[in-house]
């Protein structure tokens, strides 16, 4: 690269566009970086799926409620941003599956469906005594050792626990992160860890077992997995931007094709203008991305990598409308069910802070890989729907006092067997043939707000070793 002020554009204003913003500037200040920047945003808000609504005293989140506590990205960007006093953690109740058309506690001791915990997993409902020995097979099976070819989550979990423990447990907690089909996901690109596992220890619950972190206050005690804040999700969302130079955003600013030039990128967005950049964050969805790189056939890669349609069913009821006590935080729904939403949480338990005394909030995920079709539906069709889903296993009187839908149209990208290897090798003709484009987001790296915050950082780090004066 020539001598000079660099500008670098970030295209896409969701949660990888804000962290890699936010960390860029971060860096340009700390280190006197001639160095602009500009993210672009079609909207006329940042946060992407991020969205948090407020309605009489109910604070709603219509895409993400929350992140991992464990991936510790997410919690340092709210430290950062100075909102570490408003991380809240989930309450620990007893979560369910429905099976059979009644709800089962998760046996205890279960880690994403595998079990690592005798008692619990013996004398569960969940299971018949045949589907139990054959999950108990995974503690002599041998490994399958050698190469570390991609496979679908269903074939891996299906080879070591069975059938039974794959459709009634490990698919519905599943298909609750990835509203994808587990026969189809890679397991390298989303659960690798499970490889490793095989890898080390041979057999899952064994190897569970040890690697489990237990704590040592309270070992019997559930731990919080999750985080979110006090006032919402897009409270996060508000304090980066607010810190962001506002010159630096542009929002209502549709990315419509990026063409390289001699030296670096020409952005022409949907009205016309134009804006240069000697390097470019993308975090647009692939499809959104690979659009405007069309003279690219590469940028395809990810032609084929479907995006499941869902929608979040958010409503609000008086507590004398549910007659029964909700005793846990809500419940997923393995796919053999006769159900149309596929979860559901019971918001007011997990996240007490959410919903005002006196009042219960309940939230219900429809769409899922393959048939969202309920997510075109009217509204009335909607909530209709899963009231009737509810009434099936809750007793709920009347209709909701208020309701939110969110339709959030192919947002969850499906990371099939060999999304890794199509990744590297997309990444390879990058660097080749665009470099100084860098790819990042939940269509690529991981789909969490930690994977995302991840993934903004270190295309932060890589497009400054990219922007070097040398
Ligand atoms: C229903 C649902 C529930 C989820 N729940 C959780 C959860 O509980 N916990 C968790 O960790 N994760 C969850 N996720 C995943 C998480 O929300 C996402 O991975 C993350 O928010 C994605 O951030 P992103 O910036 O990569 O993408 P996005 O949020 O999609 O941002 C991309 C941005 O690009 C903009 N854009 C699109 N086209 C253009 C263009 N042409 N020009 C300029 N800008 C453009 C979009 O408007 C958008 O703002 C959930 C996702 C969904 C859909």
């Amino acid at each position: 690269m020539k001598e000079g002020r660099r500008h670098i554009a970030i295209i896409g204003g969701g949660m990888t566009g804000l962290a890699a913003a936010y960390y860029l500037q971060k860096e340009i200040k700390e280190k006197k970086l001639p160095i602009t920047y500009t993210l672009i945003e079609s909207s006329n808000r940042l946060g992407g799926k991020i969205q948090t609504d407020y309605t009489n005293g109910f604070i709603i989140e219509q895409g993400p409620d929350s992140f991992l506590a464990r991936k510790k990205s997410a919690g340092k960007l709210a430290a950062d941003v100075g909102l570490s006093d408003e991380l809240v953690s989930n309450s620990t109740g007893q979560a369910y599956v429905l099976s059979n058309a009644k709800l089962h506690p998760i046996p205890g001791g279960a880690v994403m469906g595998i079990p690592t915990e005798l008692g619990p997993f013996m004398s569960t409902s969940l299971f018949s005594p045949a589907g139990k020995a054959r999950a108990a097979l995974d503690l002599v099976l041998p490994r399958k050792s050698g190469s570390n070819e991609d496979q679908s989550l269903g074939r891996f979990f299906r080879r070591r626990l069975g059938d039974e423990v794959v459709e009634n447990l490990i698919e519905p907690l599943l298909s609750g992160i990835y509203a994808g089909d587990i026969d189809r996901l890679s397991l390298m690109s989303t659960f690798p860890q499970f490889y490793e596992v095989e890898q080390k220890h041979r057999s899952l619950i064994f190897g569970m077992k040890k690697t489990r972190p237990k704590s040592k206050k309270e070992p019997n005690k559930k731990p919080s997995m999750f985080l979110t804040l006090k006032n919402g999700l897009e409270s996060l969302v508000h304090k980066v931007e607010e810190q962001l130079n506002p010159h630096s955003i542009y929002k209502n600013t549709s990315v419509k094709k990026v063409t390289k030039e001699d030296r670096g990128y020409m952005l022409t967005f949907v009205n016309g203008e134009t804006l240069y950049a000697d390097a470019v964050i993308m975090t647009t969805p692939h499809n959104v991305t690979a659009k405007m790189f069309n003279n690219y056939s590469f940028m395809n890669s990810f032609h084929d990598t479907p995006s499941t349609t869902v929608a979040t069913v958010a409503m609000a009821f008086d507590e004398s409308a549910l007659k029964q006590e909700l005793n846990g935080t809500g419940f997923v729904i393995s796919r053999q069910e006769d159900f149309t939403i596929t979860a559901c949480t019971w918001t007011n338990k997990k996240w007490p802070h959410t919903t005002p005394d006196g009042k219960v909030l309940l939230r219900c995920y429809v769409g899922r890989a393959g048939n969202s079709r309920i997510v075109e539906e009217k509204d009335e069709v909607i909530v209709k729907t899963v009231l009737d889903d509810l009434n099936k296993i809750m007793k709920i009187e009347g209709r909701p006092e208020f309701y939110r839908i969110t339709r959030l149209r192919e947002s969850m990208p499906q990371y099939t067997v060999g999304h890794k290897y199509r990744l590297e090798a997309m990444k390879s003709r990058l660097k080749s043939e665009l470099s100084g484009v860098f790819l990042a987001g939940m269509s690529y790296g991981g789909v969490g707000i930690p994977d995302c915050i991840d993934q903004g950082i270190n295309a932060v780090h890589d497009v400054l070793e990219y922007s070097k004066v040398e």
